[in-house]
């Protein structure tokens, strides 16, 4: 992959562990089949690890347990005793000095549950930790509440990742608890499905109100989709069922979460975080 920027990869055990019913989870690993030819596979903490590194990511993670955020303190315990077990078996089998192994903390919005994750793999010493098991269910006041506690349990000197989140209030409210790095599939996936982020909250594509409108998805937004197309035509494209307007609208989507965090920056480097994050939500939720 010729890109010439830091790569992160994961470990594959969320895909895995959404793969409900066709998968067999012990402390050696996950037993699953392949949706693709149904052939059984097995990925164990040293094989996960093994195939990052010979993917070359610059960070790559450890294999955890992602309980949904609705099970029951039994499950939640084992997840969090199979992590921590993993995240150990994970740290000894990673030999490559220029990758980053990260670990993560699971225990869903439960504060006890967090502490009891975190505090052994911190001992482990890892570069950076990532909090799991958020955006799995739960409600995004839940989420809020319980995320600053849960970086709160993680070292102020190493990067603190936000797994699989999330909108764009949800990024704001993350960096206000003290989170560093994220990942989430939505500014792709909806674009994919004709929703476009902007700075005035979100709007509809496939709406007959942008059939006539000559304006660009996101007025002053540099990005390839607004400089050279208008609402009106991506609306066709949609309309028409045409693989660019996915294409040209998560072009648009991710210049717009990297924007959001750019901002996000400056204004922590400008110590006015809280006013920016309280415009952002005003603003989006005008257009709501
Ligand atoms: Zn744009």
């Amino acid at each position: 992959m010729a890109w010439d920027r830091p790569i992160l990869t994961d470990s594959g055990g969320f895909q895995v562990f959404s793969l409900a019913g066709i998968r067999k989870v012990t402390d050696n690993g996950v037993a699953f089949r392949s949706h693709i030819d149904g052939a059984l596979l097995d990925l164990t903490p040293e094989r996960a690890v093994r195939i990052q590194e010979n993917l070359g990511s610059d960070i790559a993670m450890v294999l955890d347990e992602c309980p949904p955020g609705d099970a029951p303190e039994p499950v939640v315990r084992e997840a969090i005793r199979r992590t921590i077990l993993w995240a150990e078996r994970c740290k000894k089998a990673h030999a490559r000095a220029d990758q980053a192994l990260f670990a993560i903390i699971q225990g869903g919005t439960n504060l006890e549950w967090r502490r009891d994750c975190a505090d052994p793999l911190v001992a482990m010493d890892f570069p950076g930790y990532a909090l799991g098991g958020f955006s799995v269910g739960e409600s995004a006041d839940a989420m809020h509440t319980a995320l600053p506690a849960a970086a709160e349990l993680l070292p102020v000197d190493k990067p603190r990742y936000l797994m699989g989140v999330g909108r764009p209030e949800d990024l704001l409210a993350g960096v206000a608890g003290g989170i560093d790095m994220f990942d989430c599939v939505m500014p792709t996936r909806n674009g994919r499905n004709a929703s476009a982020f902007t700075a005035d909250g979100t709007i509809r594509l496939r709406n007959a109100c942008h059939r006539r409108d000559s304006g660009p998805v996101e007025s002053g937004c540099p990005c390839y989709t607004c400089t050279m197309f208008s609402r009106a035509y991506l609306h066709h494209l949609f309309q028409a069922d045409e693989m660019l307007g996915p294409t040209l609208l998560s072009l648009h989507n991710v210049a717009f979460y990297l924007r959001l965090m750019a901002d996000a920056r400056r204004a922590i480097e400008e110590k006015r975080f809280a006013a920016f994050r309280a415009g952002c939500l005003a603003r989006w939720s005008k257009a709501a």
